[in-house]
């Protein structure tokens, strides 16, 4: 039967088929959802990158404004101190210098005033007003820096408020000499925390970022945003300056800030000719703002994508499953149909008792062959065979007995050629047919039946055999001559073969 093997090599295709489908669709998602992935993360990483790039490029610029503001105010002091070394500290000459102090002020947006205190720390001369003050800056840091240091550097100081305005300052200061070299007393320069403030404003650091300009020691000295006691805070504790800013002079940190708890991305750089640096910072969150959303956004269509994937394959798959499961029942309802077929073909050929062919696949042989004989002009051979006094062996032994006995002898009545054909002709009566048999080799064969048989029960053969005639179309007349042949056999007493030569036909009687 071909259908059970076409079922079993059908099913592992059909599975193999089925598992490559979903492999197929869940490489594609995975690919997708891979590389989605990966343009996310390449994405954060050039955002993340921009934003250092912009961040470092503002703190340059910021070092470059800090130190050319403080220049600039420096570049004065140094002027002012030069005259008064030369042209000397009385009355006269401070006067003379007064102009140039208010001047020089109106000059430099910076700058909140210029002062010089003599060796004791009073106010000599300012900006501010030109009669001298009863105000004494002994005390101030820089005042005592100067007085204590002979180096004749520019000193950037410690956040002030101002006595005479209030504002806070940054204190830029330079030593004066006497002629002898002792100390003279101090040129100070205040640079407006304001001017820094105001400039600082301008730049787009996001809600959350920050600017910090601060003394190397870790003083801060401006912040953005400005919180109350920014200024003069000391930032010696910062992760900021005590990890990056202290030890090199410019670099990038991802900070937590310590001010106000949040995430940054800072920047820092020293500035080359005085000791400060500026810290250029943007909130961590504000940076990666852009790129969330855009994230938010493709990851959704992504997975849109990858569902309507998984759905379109999911689909395949069942698709194939079904057909699968289709094509499965075809071909068992194919094999049964087979099966159908081949036993309906056996009952329609074979008698279900003996299993023998029937009356029906006799009567189809015994036309076929006959008319092949005739063609071939070969003798076709018939005995007839009739199991003796059955009636009296079924009320003997029973019907069942003499199904059993029927069975029996239709197995004795086998024969040597596969061309012959043994078939049970009616009742208890058989016929085998003998193609290209001659009249005496049916006789033969007749005998030898006759004589296995003959054990239980006894049988009468009658045996014909012709060569028909080219215009012989009806067997009828074998069948009818091996007929009257076994009636013979019956009449002159049964268990006994007789031919068609044995009839006399005066001595038959045909009852
Ligand atoms: P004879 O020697 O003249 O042939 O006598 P006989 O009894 O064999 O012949 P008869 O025609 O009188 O009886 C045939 C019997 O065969 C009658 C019937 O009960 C029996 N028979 C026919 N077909 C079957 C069958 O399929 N099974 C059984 N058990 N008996 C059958
Ligand atoms: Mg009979
Ligand atoms: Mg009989």
């Amino acid at each position: 039967m071909p259908a059970p093997n076409e079922t079993n090599i059908a099913a592992p295709t059909i599975l193999t088929t089925r598992i490559f489908a979903m492999s197929f669709v869940a490489l594609v998602c995975i690919s997708i959802l891979l590389l989605h992935i990966l343009f996310v993360w390449m994405a954060r990483v050039k955002d993340i990158d921009d934003a250092e790039t912009a961040l470092s490029n503002l703190s340059q610029a910021l070092a470059q404004h800090a130190e050319q503001s403080v220049t600039s105010a420096d570049a004065v002091l140094l002027g002012i101190v030069q005259r008064l070394e030369v042209e000397g500290m009385d009355r006269d000459s401070l006067a003379r210098l007064y102009p140039l102090l208010v001047s020089q002020v109106n000059e430099l947006p910076q700058l909140q005033g210029l002062f010089i205190y003599d060796h004791m720390g009073r106010w000599m001369v300012n900006s501010l007003d030109d009669s001298p003050w009863l105000l004494n800056n002994a005390d101030r840091e820089y005042f005592i820096y100067h007085m204590t240091h002979m180096d004749r550097q520019a000193h950037v100081g410690m956040p002030v408020q101002s006595r005479s305005t209030g504002d806070w300052i940054i204190p830029v200061s330079r030593r004066i000499n006497r002629i002898d070299g002792s100390f003279g007393g101090v040129a100070l320069a205040t640079i407006k925390v304001e001017f820094f403030v105001n400039f600082y404003a301008g730049f787009d650091i996001g809600k959350f970022g920050s600017i910090v300009l601060a003394l190397q020691n870790g003083t801060m000295l401006v912040r953005r945003p400005l919180l109350p006691d920014s200024i003069g805070k000391s930032m010696a504790n910062t992760n900021i300056f005590r990890d990056h800013a202290a030890l090199h002079p410019n670099g990038m940190a991802i900070i937590k800030s310590t001010q106000d708890g949040v995430d940054r991305l800072n920047t820092y750089r020293r500035l080359e000719k005085y000791p400060l640096f500026v810290v250029a910072a943007q909130s961590y969150d504000e940076v990666l703002a852009a790129w969330r959303m855009e994230t938010i956004i493709q990851s959704t269509g992504v997975l849109i994508l990858i569902a309507l994937l998984g759905w379109i394959g999911k689909r395949l798959v069942d698709q194939i499953r079904l057909r699968a499961q289709a094509q499965q029942k075809l071909l068992e309802a194919r094999a049964k149909l087979v099966e159908m077929n081949q036993a309906l073909k056996k009952m329609a050929l074979e008698d279900s008792l003996t299993g023998v062919a029937n009356r029906r696949q006799f009567d189809v042989r015994l036309k076929s062959e006959f008319s092949r004989a005739r063609r071939e002009q070969q003798s076709l051979a018939l005995l007839m065979i009739d199991i003796d006094h059955f009636k009296q062996y079924n009320d003997l032994y029973g019907h069942p007995a003499g199904d059993a006995c029927l069975q029996a002898v239709a197995r004795l009545l086998t024969t040597q050629r596969p061309g012959d054909l043994t078939a049970r002709y009616g009742g208890e009566e058989f016929a085998i047919l003998l193609p290209n048999t001659s009249f005496d080799g049916a006789l033969q064969i007749a005998e030898k039946i006759a004589g296995n048989v003959g054990g239980v029960v006894t049988v009468s053969i009658g045996v014909h055999a012709l060569v028909p005639a080219t215009d012989q179309r009806n067997p009828l007349a074998l069948v009818n001559a091996a007929d009257r042949a076994l009636y013979l056999a019956k009449a002159r007493g049964r268990d006994r073969v007789c031919s068609s030569s044995d009839i006399d036909t005066n001595q038959i009687d045909p009852a």
